[in-house]
């Protein structure tokens, strides 16, 4: 009787700490909301990424968020200083293109100074390819997708952080697989492994699909799927979509977490 009582107090302790999320993942710890937040989305770049159908997938969700949302379809956004320095998040999503010295050194300064910088796939994981500077503050340029458009495995590595907690591994379908390099020190919370069918060399090799860190006093996240809006249809992408943009916009906000997480063996 009395293990009985003690096992229905903890059942009852567990469930008063979880929240299940609007997409029925559970956790203890919430994401902040976007309410009242200054969020600036730039989009364009390679138009085989459809930019503009990523910002209509995400704008409904950002207002009924009630982020302050400016929509930008031009780099030289960067350059407002008022606007970047104002701005909690900026989302981008602008594949390959050219970005000028002023221009990158405005996004630069923001983030720095606690802006926060997020995206998806290319739009911000292969952007300005010649911009060693923009490459450092992200962590990750991809190099491969293999096989194209195919199926594959989305493995959960961190099951504490808020970002991912209540998930698990999960499938995509019909879409690119991101082969990125990547700052070894960044905090991954996802990765997925290649199986060689399509190149056979790399057959084991784990390469993350999801990370955060920071850039100065701004926090990036990354998230490497999203080749259509489509892949957002899956309730794991949107939700690691929606929990990372979130986090990101609370760098001015909230203490500074301490993200580096070598993976090589370090001097000691
Ligand atoms: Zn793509």
């Amino acid at each position: 009787m009395k293990v009985m009582l003690k096992t229905i107090r903890f059942t009852l302790l567990i469930a008063s700490c979880l929240v299940i999320s609007e997409s029925g993942f559970a956790q203890t710890h919430k994401v902040p909301s976007l309410k009242g937040k200054n969020v600036l989305i730039v989009y364009g770049g390679w138009k085989g990424h459809n930019p503009q159908a990523f910002v209509e997938r995400i704008t409904p969700w950002l207002k009924s968020e009630g982020a302050i949302i400016t929509t930008s379809e031009s780099l030289d956004s960067y350059t407002d200083e008022k606007l970047m320095a104002e701005t909690d998040l900026v989302i981008q999503s602008w594949t390959m293109g050219k970005i000028s010295k002023e221009q990158v050194k405005g996004l630069l300064k923001a983030v720095k100074n606690g802006t926060g910088l997020a995206g998806c796939h290319g739009g911000i994981g292969d952007s300005f390819r010649d911009q060693s500077e923009y490459l450092f503050m992200v962590g990750g340029q991809w190099a491969a997708h293999p096989g194209g458009k195919i199926n594959y495995e989305v493995n959960i590595c961190d099951t504490e952080d808020p970002i991912t907690e209540g998930l698990s591994d999960f499938k995509v379908d019909n879409t690119e697989q991101y082969y990125m390099l990547v700052d070894p020190n960044s905090k991954v919370l996802a990765t997925t492994t290649f199986s060689g069918e399509h190149d056979s060399w790399i057959e084991g090799a784990v390469i993350p699909v999801v990370w955060k860190k920071y850039y100065g006093k701004g926090r990036v996240y990354n998230l490497s799927i999203g080749h259509e809006p489509k892949d957002f249809d899956n309730p794991s992408v949107w939700t690691l979509l929606k929990r990372g943009f979130a986090w990101a916009a609370e760098s001015k906000y909230q203490a500074k977490e301490n993200l580096i997480s070598p993976v090589y063996k370090s001097k000691d």
